[in-house]
């Protein structure tokens, strides 16, 4: 059982941004995706997600047999698709707290009520593990957070809703030192038989902390390299030299 796609295709705007990912996560383990910046990194988490201005014109994505192109926004977050955004959004007027509680609410079965003071126990319980302030708490979503304050409220929100397939998007840009340590943990806290990471990153740094089991180059549309961690060594040393192999399509 796993993630599963295959020879996916999909346009933003009219433009052909993935040209055939092939790519397969099975539960338990966690891959990263490296590769340049516009190579289409976040054009596939997004996709994964059902983001209304990707279009995938052709290919397959199977979550566990389940058709997830057949499946709406909704359904893929309930199927326990989970994305921590590149850029995450902000959300004036709507308290973090309230926001996430709403999140986990809507996972729950009709007629079920989240119990507030469990909500606020799992609550603090993440916001201690990634050192987070409470008063965050209170404030809008992501309104005047720092950047790492961001980061950190994605892995937040990921921690309490414990999703299956969990995309993280360059969630260690903008974080120091140490707050990603901090990160890496709540992330390797999360990591289980049954659920698969795709963890987008540019820098071995966040790799020497959370271990991929398998490393993805993804560039001008495609995954063009697999490999194991020796691939995150190779690539800091030479950066992506050996793109200048790959004909860039329709150059
Ligand atoms: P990466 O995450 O690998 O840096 P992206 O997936 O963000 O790359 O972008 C891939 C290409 O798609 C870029 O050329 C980018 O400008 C384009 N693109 C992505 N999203 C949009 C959008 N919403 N509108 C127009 N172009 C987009
Ligand atoms: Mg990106």
């Amino acid at each position: 059982m796993s993630l599963i796609i295959k020879d996916l295709h999909a346009s933003v705007q009219g433009t052909e941004i993935l040209k055939g990912i092939n790519l397969e996560i099975p539960k338990g383990e966690l891959h990263a995706v490296m590769g340049p910046n516009g190579s289409g990194k976040s054009t596939l988490s997004k996709v994964i997600c059902g983001h209304k201005d990707y279009v995938v014109t052709s290919g397959e994505i199977w979550l566990d047999g389940q058709n997830l192109l057949e499946m709406s926004v909704d359904e893929r977050s309930r199927a326990g698709v989970f994305l921590a955004f590149q850029y995450p959004m902000e959300v004036p007027g709507v308290s973090n707290a309230n926001f996430l509680r709403a999140a986990l609410q809507a996972r729950m079965p009709e007629g079920e009520e989240l119990s507030v003071v469990d909500f606020y126990k799992k609550l603090y319980a993440a916001m201690g593990v990634l050192g987070m302030d409470r008063k965050l708490t209170s404030r809008s979503v992501n309104e005047g957070f720092s950047g790492g304050e961001k980061k950190r409220n994605e892995v937040l929100q990921m921690m309490l809703l414990d999703p299956l397939y969990a995309i993280l998007d360059e969630t260690d840009s903008g974080l120091d030192i140490d707050a990603l340590r901090i990160v890496s943990q709540g992330v390797n806290a999360m990591r289980s038989p049954f659920r698969s990471f795709m963890v987008i990153t540019h820098y071995k740094r966040l790799l020497e902390y959370i271990r991929p089991d398998v490393v993805h180059v993804l560039a001008y549309g495609k995954i063009v390299r697999t490999g194991g961690y020796e691939l995150v060594d190779e690539l800091e040393r030479d950066g992506y030299e050996f793109l200048k192999n790959f004909e860039e399509p329709g150059k």
